[in-house]
């Protein structure tokens, strides 16, 4: 192997890295580091650029003699925060290596992680909580009340579809995450996924009192995918237009574009448009998150349970495809499916 000073390794490194003394003189810093601290740090304390409690502690254990340390130090700038990981090791008695690694990614993960646990615990502990309160109620003196009985049943009934309906999503997106990488490729004919999933949903869109008008021309080409999953995203697309629609009417187009920008190639758009109170722009952006509601009682009641545009979103991934949202308060909402040809 070529002999090759340690600075110019050093130097290669993309990730900043310094070397200091026992009293936290920098000795010598790489470019990396170098651009995150500045100039002057080839000639000052490491003390002075890692001030914060948790690394400066850090830091002082291991000038103290004591074992290898790493801690988190934060730096942020007007338009972005970076959490990374300090490591310092020692090198021999008098020299030590800090090297930091940029975490921001691991911790955003992590962070997700929390909330969609924390979100999961509380979606169930609603309805567990309404039952344990009426079996309680139950096993008093309102079980020989045969209509309280009959009422309360009825409620337990509904909460316990809440909880299927929740644990089925769950299911759902834990399926389809699972293989986003994958991308379909099974021959689907759209106008048949579609005019199954309107036949399952006509009881509801009739019970609404809405007239369906449907635009679907014959001649679509077949495009590769995964039908059942496909069939699930205009399941949602058009539950929610009946949920969220009114105005007594509800659209359900397709056609085929030569292009969009971004896919190669044709592409097929499939758009449910609703007539109801619409979507306010500011929501639009987050409306795929997990468990984002506009109107968190509203999507109750209509028996929501938040996942149902992040199951389409992960989908539509799978398939390389797109989902647009248009919509103004007071407009109704249009939701376009935009899905490669090739
Ligand atoms: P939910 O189970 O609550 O319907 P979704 O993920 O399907 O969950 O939708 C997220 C939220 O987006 C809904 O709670 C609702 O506030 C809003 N939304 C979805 N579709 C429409 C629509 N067609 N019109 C108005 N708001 C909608």
């Amino acid at each position: 192997m070529p002999s090759i000073r340690p600075a110019t390794l050093i130097a290669a490194l993309p990730q900043p890295v310094v070397m200091i003394d026992n009293e936290g003189l920098v000795i010598h810093a790489n470019p990396a580091a170098i651009e995150l601290f500045g100039r002057k740090m080839g000639v000052s304390n490491i003390r002075a650029h890692l001030r914060q409690p948790a690394v400066a502690a850090m830091l002082e254990r291991v000038f103290g003699g004591q074992s290898d340390g790493s801690a988190p130090f934060v730096t942020a700038t007007a338009s972005q925060e970076i959490v990374w990981r300090v490591d310092a090791r020692r090198i021999d008695r008098a020299h030590i290596l800090l090297s930091m690694q940029d975490v921001s990614d691991i911790e955003s993960a992590e962070a997700q992680r929390r909330d969609f646990v924390a979100n999961v615990s509380h979606e169930l502990r609603s309805p567990l909580t309404v039952l344990a309160g009426f079996i309680e109620t139950l096993r008093g003196p309102a079980g020989d009340d045969p209509a309280a009985r009959a009422e309360f049943l009825g409620i337990m009934a509904e909460q316990s579809a809440r909880m299927t309906g929740l644990v089925k999503d769950l299911l759902s997106l834990a399926r389809v995450e699972a293989v986003e990488r994958i991308r379909p490729r099974d021959p689907v004919a759209i106008d048949r996924v579609i005019a199954g999933t309107l036949a399952a949903l006509r009881p509801q869109i009739e019970s609404r009192g809405l007239e369906l008008h449907c635009d679907i021309p014959p001649d679509l080409p077949e495009i590769p995918g995964d039908a059942d999953q496909l069939a699930q995203v205009f399941h949602n697309l058009i539950e929610n237009g009946v949920n969220y629609g009114g105005g007594g009417r509800l659209e359900v187009s397709a056609e085929k574009l030569p292009s969009y920008p971004g896919i190669a190639g044709p592409v097929l758009r499939v758009c449910v448009r609703d007539y109801g109170d619409g979507i306010d722009p500011e929501h639009v952006p987050r409306l795929t998150e997990r468990f984002y509601r506009v109107d968190k009682a509203r999507s109750r009641d209509a028996g929501g349970t938040g996942l149902g545009l992040a199951i389409v979103k992960h989908i539509l991934v799978r398939h390389r495809g797109r989902l647009v949202v248009r919509s103004r308060v007071g407009e109704g909402a249009c939701f376009s499916v935009i899905l490669p040809c090739h």
